[in-house]
């Protein structure tokens, strides 16, 4: 239904990279547009000026008093539920949007289908081979969400689409009650944010919304069964499908692999006896099982969006990942050098280490609060050795000497800019021909880096190095 916004007077809870341009374009509707920003430093000032230059009204410093008269609110989607703001809002009856809610809502009635992509890993990846297979069909598309356009442009700019590949966290799904998708996918489930969230039920559950009232796929990892219980719980519309995905061979109803092959026995004719070759596993970049689990979710979505088998090979020989996602930096001496420093959490980097065989592992940073023993234990016959840095090493050492004890360690105790390089000489004298060297640090960067492609940067630039 479509929604009134001329002369409502709306709250758009957080300046940012998704308040400033929601503001804009509900200001544009007509509507009476208020800011709230908790912080009030020099961008969120620029920010305010620029808005109030366009006749909207800007409260720095105070996200948390809900202003007279709100009818709606437009929230950041990291915003906490548990913020007065919204306790406010609840007691008043006003309905809380998240962005993703608002481009639903503004979205033309002929606009194009969402196949839409969450998991607590992979998602930038699936949707963007995802768009990448719709290209391939000759569909017009463009991959979405925290990537690349952003949602709200993509439904209310002139460029058309045949449809939209989205990557949604789940902070965005709490906020998105009225959302619903072409397809969707959940690609896996671990404990993350779960100081948001409340609890793993409670990060479950939002997950989980975004397979509410689909109409053709519902899309689970055949590994992850809390993926599937999710389809199980959801509310869809009729006819919608149940689609698993596997790396081993599917069962009617499921993409898998079969002798390096990705095949589908879902979208094909009597499933119970045929299957559809889709793609090789070398047509997977790179061909990490993590990434072709990735793979056959974007096939699942493209092929229940009706895209030909050939397009999704042609898609996946035609994608390249971001950078800093299994990127492989160079071979010295027979040892290869691969960068994930996007391995931020443990669930991430257990993929990662399941990927090669013999490994030198670089890991540390910030754990904000994990715990190692799991995947140490999980990894320990691979590693050849491991280098830690950064902030929360000791935990990692512990785990290693809990559940690896023999593996040689190296506890590099530095955060300067050099430390990248030494870690990585270390790795060098650690490992022998044939290992892989894998920056996977299971730990946020921010303690020696501005971020994941700086701390990916240092460890190329580190590689190099040798090299040279
Ligand atoms: P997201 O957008 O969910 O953060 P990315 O595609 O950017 O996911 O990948 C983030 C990291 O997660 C990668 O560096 C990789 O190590 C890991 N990863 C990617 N796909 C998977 C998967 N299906 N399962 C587990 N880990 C994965």
């Amino acid at each position: 239904m479509p929604f009134e916004f001329q002369g409502k007077h709306v709250t758009v809870a957080g300046l940012g990279v998704s308040g400033v341009p929601a503001a804009k374009v509900l200001h544009g509707l007509g509507a009476r547009v208020t800011v709230v920003n908790d912080g009030a430093d020099e961008r969120a000032r620029a920010q305010a000026a620029e808005l109030e230059a366009l006749g909207i009204t800007v409260r720095l410093g105070d996200g948390d008093t809900l202003p007279d008269g709100t009818e709606l609110i437009v929230t950041a989607p990291g915003w906490k539920p548990t913020k007065p703001l919204f306790t406010a809002a609840g007691q008043a009856g006003v309905p809380v949007w998240g962005d993703v809610e608002l481009a639903w809502r503004l979205r033309r009635p002929d606009s194009a289908p969402w196949l839409a992509v969450t998991g607590t890993n992979g998602k930038t990846t699936t949707v963007q081979m995802l768009a990448s297979i719709l290209k391939a069909a000759g569909l017009r598309t463009a991959a979405v969400g925290n990537i690349g356009v952003s949602l709200l442009d993509a439904v209310t700019g002139d460029e058309e689409y045949d449809v939209l590949a989205v990557e949604l966290s789940s902070y965005q799904l709490h906020w998105a009650p009225s959302l619903r998708a072409h397809s969707a996918a959940v690609l896996n489930l671990a404990p993350d944010h779960l100081d948001w969230h409340g609890s793993m039920e409670a990060y479950a559950a939002d997950k989980g919304r975004i397979y509410e009232g689909n109409h053709i796929a519902c899309v689970y990892n055949v590994a992850d069964k809390a993926t599937e219980d999710l389809v199980r719980e959801a509310d869809v519309e009729e006819g919608c499908r149940a689609i698993g995905f596997t790396l081993g061979s599917p069962a009617p109803s499921q993409l898998g692999v079969v002798d390096g092959i990705l095949v589908d026995r879902a979208f094909v004719e009597n499933r119970h006896k045929n299957a559809q070759e889709l793609a090789e596993v070398s047509d997977v970049n790179p061909p990490a099982p993590h990434n072709i689990a990735n793979a056959l979710a974007a096939a699942a979505l493209a092929r229940a969006f009706g895209v030909p088998a050939a397009a999704v090979r042609d898609g996946l020989r035609a994608f390249t990942p971001d950078a800093h996602r299994i990127a492989h930096v160079a071979d010295v001496d027979g040892v290869a050098y691969v960068d994930d420093s996007k391995a931020t959490n443990t669930h991430a980097t257990e993929a990662s280490l399941a990927a090669y065989e013999s490994i030198v592992w670089i890991a540390g940073g910030l754990a904000k609060g994990a715990t190692f023993d799991e995947l140490v234990a999980g990894a320990a016959k691979r590693l050849r050795g491991a280098v830690l840095i950064g902030a929360d090493r000791a935990l990692i050492r512990e785990a290693l000497a809990r559940h690896a004890p023999e593996v040689p360690v190296v506890d590099l105790d530095r955060t300067d800019t050099g430390a990248m390089l030494q870690a990585v000489q270390e790795a060098r004298r650690l490992a022998r021909p044939g290992d892989t060297v894998l920056l996977a640090p299971a730990c946020a960067s921010m303690d020696m880096f501005t971020n994941y492609n700086q701390r990916g940067d240092a460890f190329a630039r580190a590689v190099r190095e040798l090299g040279a």
